[in-house]
Formats: structure tokens, sequence, C-alpha cells
């Protein structure tokens, strides 16, 4: 994951960038003066070089998606968690002791069926103790 901590105190956004006959410049603008803060520069042309211009240009709108993304997913997850659902490996304890009854009908051994996502270590342990019959 990425920290984005590092970030805080970065030029705010907007920044854009200026392409010049020989060299691009990622910069900062402030719409309502002439205050221009380069940032980088790109010491040559092309599609791709523009490409990635554009693409550190982005970088403050890039960083507030991630941190408006990641608060969506906790939400997300919250709610999971808050449905019953484990936090690591997202499965439901119902639906684990479904599936160890399942397995425990057909075999002794308790292992977790091919096809599914995996479980996380402590719904695991969850799914072995149902099949073996310990709780
Ligand atoms: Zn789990």
């Amino acid at each position: 994951m990425i920290d984005t901590d590092k970030y805080e105190g970065h030029t705010p956004a907007p920044w854009d960038w200026f392409p010049t006959p020989n060299d691009s410049h990622i910069g900062h603008l402030q719409r309502h003066s002439n205050l221009t803060r380069v940032t980088a520069e790109i010491k040559s042309r092309s599609a791709e070089d523009d490409a990635n211009a554009a693409l550190i240009a982005d970088a403050p709108l890039l960083l507030e998606e991630v941190k408006r993304l990641r608060g969506r997913l906790r939400d997300a997850e919250d709610l999971l968690v808050s449905c019953g659902y484990c936090r690591e490996c997202f499965w439901d304890r119902e639906s684990i002791e479904d599936i160890a009854d399942e397995v425990r009908s057909t075999s002794s051994l308790a292992i977790w069926p091919t096809g599914f996502t995996p479980l996380c270590e402590p719904c695991m342990l969850l799914f072995k103790e149902k099949v073996v019959g310990l709780e």
C-alpha cells in the first residue's frame, strides 16, 4: 500500500504542463495570477513524454482520488463486517459452516474446496474445527 502521508505539504492542485519546442514543464498554476511553480521538466518531446507530463501534472488529483476511494472501500468493508463478514477474507461464518457441513458429509479431510476464494487463517481454523466436529 502506498503511504500517502509522505505527500503531505505538496503543492496544491491544479497542476498543468506546458509544452515548449524542446521540452515540457510541469508545474502549479494559480489561475488568477501569473505565478507558475515549475515542479519538473521533461527534456524531450514525444507522445510518451507528453503522456508522462500529463500523468505527473495529474498527481494531486490522483492522490485525492486514492484517498476518496480508500474511504469508500473502508465504508464498504465496515458495512460487510457489520453484516457478519470477515474483514480479512470477506467470508461469513454461516457460509463457512455450510461448506464445512458439505465437506464433512463427503470426506473426513478438512480441505477447503477448490474454486472458492481462500479463507483467512482464523476462518480456516473455524472451517477445520467445523469439519472435524470440534464445534
Ligand atoms: Zn476470514
